[in-house]
């Protein structure tokens, strides 16, 4: 299989429909596979003026735990672009669905670590899920919380979200990163 064959089997297999996979590696004797993903929307939308831009200020990697797979946690390192709005003159990282706001951890592993918690305990989950139990009582209580008061907010996001469509082909920035020779420092 060819690199890109390779990173679009990878990319259904992840399975969020949000991102591109565009590197893994595996981590053996910790039980660890990594990908590295990169959003497929190379515009932000501005969260004060609703306006589209494509004026990417830096570019900053997030760690963010997944489900695991084949019996390996999953780490994603998620490429998030900081935009600037030229009609607001703010800058800003644009949200990301699949993405858990302030956890490092994706909106399904907490889907699934909040079931497991309420029908157990979050010890027994964060055992499960190979985390601190500590971090898996955050995660969830934050999860719980924002449950509770995010059906409005939620639904605000998933319809700005619609108005953009994922770009077909990839900026110079993106295929630097698919070589891997762009860091952050650089992108
Ligand atoms: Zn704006």
């Amino acid at each position: 299989m060819d690199a890109d064959a390779e990173r679009a089997t990878l990319t259904s297999l992840l399975d969020l429909e949000e991102f591109e996979v565009v590197e893994t590696t595996r981590d053996r004797p910790n039980q660890l596979r990594r990908f590295t993903l990169v959003p497929k929307v190379a515009v932000g939308l501005c969260p004060h003026c609703q306006g589209v831009t494509d004026e990417r200020h830096l570019c900053r990697d997030r760690q963010v735990a997944d489900l695991p797979m084949g019996g390996c946690r999953t780490e994603l390192v998620v490429r998030l672009w900081q935009f600037r709005c030229p009609a607001c003159d703010k800058f800003f990282t644009p949200r990301f669905a699949a993405l858990a706001e302030g956890s490092h951890a994706t909106e399904r592993l907490l889907a699934r670590l909040a079931e497991l918690a309420g029908r157990g305990d979050v010890s027994t989950a964060a055992r499960f899920f190979g985390v601190a139990e500590k971090t898996a009582e955050g995660w969830y209580y934050d999860f719980l919380e924002r449950k509770r008061k995010a059906p409005a907010a939620a639904a605000a996001a998933a319809a700005a979200a619609a108005h953009l469509q994922p770009v077909r082909s990839l900026g110079i920035d993106e295929l630097s990163l698919k070589k891997g020779i762009g860091s952050s420092a650089a992108c």
